[in-house]
């Protein structure tokens, strides 16, 4: 059906990249949490998603369609303070949220948990504010690297140690509207 129409090309070209899972892959995954979601949160008109810019904008994008709920969207932008390339923790808040969050039942929704610490902050945060609920819905999760627990309620997929890009995710700006998820083969090109 024309619904099943994609604005997605089905190949990018750049031999740089070495894909991960591909668009129909992601698709597919998103849609089994969105499905996810919305067998957790049945009858609940409290929802509210919450997605952290800029990474989470094609997954926030893909995800809020998967719910069959009423529910709001909101996002936050946050940037980790850094002590010369080693994320201390402590985040900075670059653009909050427009809504309350007061007795909400919140899903943050980022693009990938790497270390923790981003959600870890973000978590206490959220919940200082009155939260009824907080859960974590991200795209990818790279558990080697993680510093400190944090609990993945909605996981779309697990990737190795390495500095992946695309579906959001950027090099330095870069390689955010790919549909796939890949691998920089060679990262000065
Ligand atoms: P954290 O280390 O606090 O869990 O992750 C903080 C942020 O670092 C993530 O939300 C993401 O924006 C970025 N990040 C972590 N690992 C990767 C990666 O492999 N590729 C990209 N593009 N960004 C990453
Ligand atoms: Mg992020
Ligand atoms: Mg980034």
């Amino acid at each position: 059906s024309s619904l099943n129409a994609s604005i997605i090309p089905s190949e990018f070209t750049n031999p740089n990249l070495e894909v991960l899972y591909t668009a129909e892959q992601i698709k597919q995954r998103v849609i089994q949490l969105g499905q996810q979601i919305s067998q957790d949160y049945a009858g609940n008109k409290n929802l509210v998603l919450i997605g952290i810019l800029k990474g989470s904008c094609i997954f926030m994008a893909d995800l809020m369609r998967a719910v069959d709920l009423e529910l709001i969207i909101d996002f936050m932008a946050v940037s980790s303070y850094k002590d010369g390339t080693v994320s201390s923790g402590d985040i900075e808040i670059l653009k909050d949220l427009t809504h309350p969050i007061r007795g909400k039942d919140v899903i943050i929704c980022e693009d990938i948990v790497d270390t923790g610490l981003t959600l870890f902050r973000l978590t206490e945060i959220l919940g200082s504010r009155g939260a009824n609920s907080i859960r974590v819905a991200t795209l990818l999760d790279k558990p080697e690297t993680r510093k400190k627990e944090i609990k993945i309620d909605y996981c779309g997929f697990q990737v190795p140690n390495k500095f992946v890009v695309g579906c959001g995710l950027d090099a330095a700006g870069r390689y955010r509207n790919l549909p796939f998820i890949g691998v920089v083969k060679n990262p000065s090109l």
